[in-house]
């Protein structure tokens, strides 16, 4: 137990060059955190700390970067309201559940990008909600519908 505390530390640790701390408009995250095992492109949230494959493309400079940091920051304050264990174990294992606080996530991010003068192609949102592992109950029909749904006319 001690040791694997250690390794946990060390760990962390070797990781901090490769990540950054947020600025207090981003709390209850903390920091982006290097984690190659989290897939391209994608990111992880275990309130405070934010993982991914590519820290330095979550610097939230860049509108895309700062969306997806908003959506993450969604996540992490359902894991506090939610208590983290229990957000965990019912994102790993309830399928409702967890595309319930995915298209909510989705839903901030696709806000916040229109906010900031950018579009999104529903159809590339279609496909990121179907490429989730563990998946999403959602079909594409059902994907695209919902991303159009997002879009401001
Ligand atoms: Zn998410």
């Amino acid at each position: 137990m001690r040791w694997s505390s250690l390794l946990l530390v060390l760990l962390v640790g070797c990781a901090a060059p490769g990540g950054f701390a947020l600025d207090e408009r981003w709390r209850p995250l903390e920091r982006v955190v290097l984690d190659r095992g989290v897939r391209d492109g994608w990111a992880q949230t275990l309130v405070p700390n934010v993982y991914c494959a590519d820290p330095a493309s979550l610097r939230p400079n860049h509108v895309a970067a700062a969306a997806l940091l908003v959506h993450e920051r969604f996540h992490a304050q359902r894991q506090l309201d939610f208590g983290v264990t229990a957000w965990v174990n019912a994102y790993r294992n309830d399928a409702a559940f967890r595309t319930t606080e995915e298209l909510a996530g989705w839903h901030v991010q696709l806000q916040y990008l229109q906010d900031h003068g950018v579009e999104f192609d529903p159809l590339d949102v279609a496909e990121k909600l179907l490429s989730y592992d563990p998946k999403l109950q959602l079909d594409y029909t059902t994907a695209v519908f919902w991303a159009r749904h997002e879009q401001r006319r």
